[in-house]
């Protein structure tokens, strides 16, 4: 039997781990890396790079590095968060023919699942490397507030990059199994907050006797330690069009030297009260080349992130209200995720949950850790924890004026089967459309659209008399099952629904035939 592993495919990093001797163990790479830079490249000789390679490259080469790629994976191109990040990154963004976000690298489009299959593949063969063994399988976790679309798409990724999916599991409840692992076996309340390079999460958690039951969850996919980054990149172009007069936007290289720039100095202020930023010959004007120097104190940068803090702590706020539970019912406070290594955040969580939080974990890495342990779980022939999750975003239908019905609430315990009843909008109507959407807005279109079809051959009758009934079943994989039915008449239509990952089928195999012969070329060198 092959081994199983957990990885945590992160916005910035991405982190493998394995269960060794009973307990999970991350893997480092052959040059002692503990976690992957989630970077693609294509170099200029047409080289594909991964994780460290590609990042180290990445300020000579910003238009081919593709890096946090996770904030696009399973979007439509049209979508707000894509335009967002087109405005943000070096490297292109075009529509794909299936209306997904796709990216230009080496003068070619590829999808976005293809760019993490890479990455997830560099994870596969650091694992392999180092347990000498075949990978029988992997869990990898996804934020919680993923929707379905961005859990099908992470694990086309991983078909492509031949890995075995033994379960998709969200970050939060990762972190509290690495956590509870730890712990005597009593009954804890958790709040797990998760502040990555890309996105916040904010979960509720019970645990004891081996059941971890999901109460709530909420975050925000768009608010990261990267925002933080755009913060000082924003503090620095200003004051750099004051003191040089030039716009630095208009110089790519310089702007990624300036991104690499404001992360370092950011890092370094969780630690020191003053980072100094050098930048030599960062740019030319007119003048010929520009050196820039400056010094930010820590008090500068906690000036520009704190609105972004605050919003983590209004998503604490509401998540406890939707639990129905007060902060102080909270055992432990758990931190995850790069970002929280900042003193103010650390300092904004004490204060708002009124404890000191528990640092006693690694917060890059018990992600991982989390996956590993549930993938071991999985194919373990012992009896193992009982995990209860919980849908972080509401499903539901289109109604009219566009208007967007629930039928299964948002922090719902999945499996799940709800039905709601519904009627025709004019006289005579024989046929609805039934337009399911994900997400937690009013209006159906702002939330994500995972398939329709249509109930035709209903009862004519005059408006609003007509019986339809909408059934949603969701089961414990997150797999959704719709039914519509005239219940008049008894007739009925049910569609599973396939989440659009931004692939199909076809496309899947000839990248996993792609990749799995490029394997095989690196094997050989
Ligand atoms: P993750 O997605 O968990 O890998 O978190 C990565 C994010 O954490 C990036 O935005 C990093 O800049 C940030 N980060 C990592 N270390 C620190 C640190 N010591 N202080 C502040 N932010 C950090």
């Amino acid at each position: 039997m092959g081994k199983t592993i957990g990885i945590d495919l992160g916005t910035t990093n991405t982190c493998v781990a394995a269960m060794l001797n009973g307990k999970p163990f991350v893997i480092p790479s052959s040059t002692g890396n503990r976690l992957i830079p989630s970077y693609f490249a294509v170099t200029n000789d047409e080289k594909t790079l991964v994780g460290v390679r590609a990042k180290r490259q990445s300020i000579t080469n910003p238009k081919n590095t593709i890096f946090a790629a996770k904030r696009l994976i399973g979007r439509r191109y049209d979508t707000r968060e894509v335009q967002v990040t087109k405005e943000k990154v070096p490297y292109g963004i075009v529509q794909g023919p299936h209306e997904d976000a796709r990216v230009m690298c080496g003068g070619k489009s590829m999808s976005i699942p293809e760019i993490c299959a890479y990455i997830l593949l560099e994870a596969k063969n650091v694992a392999q490397g180092f347990l000498e063994d075949e990978i029988e399988g992997a869990c990898i976790t996804v934020p919680a507030y993923f929707n379905e679309n961005q859990r099908q798409a992470t694990i086309d990724a991983a078909e492509i990059a031949g890995l075995k999916v033994l379960r998709i599991i969200n970050e939060p409840t990762a972190s509290a199994l690495a956590y509870a692992q730890k712990r005597s076996k009593k009954r804890e309340l958790i709040a797990v907050y998760d502040f990555g390079g890309g996105t916040f999460d904010i979960s509720i958690l019970e645990f004891g006797e081996g059941v971890y039951e999901v109460l709530s969850t909420a975050g925000n996919t768009y608010l990261g330690g990267e925002d933080i980054d755009n913060r000082i990149i924003n503090y620095i172009l200003e004051d750099f069009k004051k003191t040089h007069g030039a716009d630095l936007m208009q110089d790519v290289m310089a702007m990624q030297r300036l991104k690499e720039a404001a992360e370092r100095a950011k890092i370094e202020l969780s630690s020191q009260t003053e980072a100094t930023i050098s930048l030599p010959f960062l740019t030319e004007t007119s003048q010929g080349s520009v050196h820039y120097n400056t010094v930010i104190m820590r008090s500068k940068l906690e000036e520009l992130m704190s609105d972004l803090v605050e919003n983590t702590i209004q998503i604490c706020k509401d998540t406890l209200g939707s639990a129905g539970l007060k902060k102080t019912e909270i055992d432990e406070v758990i931190l995850v995720g790069g970002q929280t290594r900042a003193p103010l955040v650390i300092k904004k969580v004490n204060e708002f949950f009124e404890k000191q939080p528990n640092r006693s974990i690694n917060p890059d890495e018990v992600v991982a850790e989390g996956a590993a342990i549930h993938a071991y779980n999985i194919v373990s022939p012992l009896p193992s924890n009982i995990l209860i999750d919980i849908t972080a975003l509401s499903l539901g239908i289109q109604t009219k004026g566009g208007m967007f019905a629930e039928i299964i609430p948002r922090n719902t315990s999945v499996p799940v089967t709800k039905t709601r009843k519904f009627t025709t909008t004019y006289d005579n109507q024989d046929a609805v459309r039934i337009a399911v959407y994900q997400g937690n807005a009013e209006m159906a279109d702002d939330n994500e659209l995972l398939g329709e079809f249509v109930l035709s051959d209903i009862r004519r009758a005059k408006k609003g008399e007509p019986n339809i009934e909408v059934s949603f079943d969701m089961n414990s994989e997150g797999i959704l099952k719709v039914t519509a039915k005239d219940a008049d008449r008894g007739t009925e239509q049910t569609v599973t629904l396939e989440a659009a990952s931004g692939l199909n089928a076809d496309e899947i195999t000839a990248m996993k035939k792609k990749m799995t012969a490029l394997e095989l070329e690196l094997k050989e060198q």
